[in-house]
């Protein structure tokens, strides 16, 4: 079995799960898009949300645009160095725009509120978060939206470590198509294979 030969313990939602929860969220997103009066500018944050942003807006059949973000606020481990950093900007001007940022997990919302706060600044008129994943039990900062901003969320995420469809360890996982936790073992082991 695959998900053995790459040391997951178990996986929380298939790749078949993904594919539908993904397709609702879609649904819903592309409903509140198509009511607005200009399109929308979809901001993914690299890298962790590269999967669900290309199959999130290939679901949203509505005029948009799609830029991308970097923030880090991770070493190599599973912790959050709870400062985060833009290391690559927008190319879009969002100044009057509505902005949806599309996340892979907010996990204690350090990364999307600093996120949040810089789109503010350069004037975005409303701010939507889209995250794939949602783990409140371990929110330390309240997300606040800005404007007409919603919160959309593919699945609320037990608080564990998780990998596949974009998020990582170290850097390895993000192309498993489904979601999982890790085997204890695999953290001791370096990213050398
Ligand atoms: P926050 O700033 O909300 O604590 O963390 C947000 C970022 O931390 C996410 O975008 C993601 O990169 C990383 N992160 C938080 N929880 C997890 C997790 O369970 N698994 C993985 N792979 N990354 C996580
Ligand atoms: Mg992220
Ligand atoms: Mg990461």
């Amino acid at each position: 079995m695959v998900s053995a030969e790459v040391g997951i313990d178990y996986v929380l939602w298939t790749e078949d799960e993904v594919s539908t929860r993904v397709g609702e969220v879609a649904a819903e997103l592309a409903a509140d898009l198509r009511a607005l009066p200009e399109p929308a500018v979809i901001v993914g944050v690299a890298t962790g949300a590269f999967l669900f942003l290309a199959d999130l807006v290939r679901r949203v059949d509505v005029r948009l645009v799609v830029d991308l973000v970097r923030v880090e606020s991770y070493g190599a481990g599973t912790e959050s160095s709870g400062k985060p950093r833009i290391t690559a900007d927008l190319k879009v001007d969002v100044a009057g725009k509505h902005v949806v940022v599309v996340e892979d997990i907010v996990d204690t919302g350090n990364t999307l509120s600093y996120l949040i706060a810089h789109l503010e600044k350069k004037g975005a008129s409303s701010i939507s978060v889209c995250t794939f994943l949602d783990k409140p039990a371990r929110r330390k900062v309240n997300v606040h939206l800005v404007g007409d901003g919603k919160f959309y969320r593919g699945f609320e995420c037990p608080d564990y470590f998780v990998v596949g469809y974009g998020l990582d360890y170290a850097e390895l996982y993000r192309n498993l198509p489904y979601v999982g936790v890790l085997k204890p073992e695999m953290y001791k082991k370096d990213s050398s294979n």
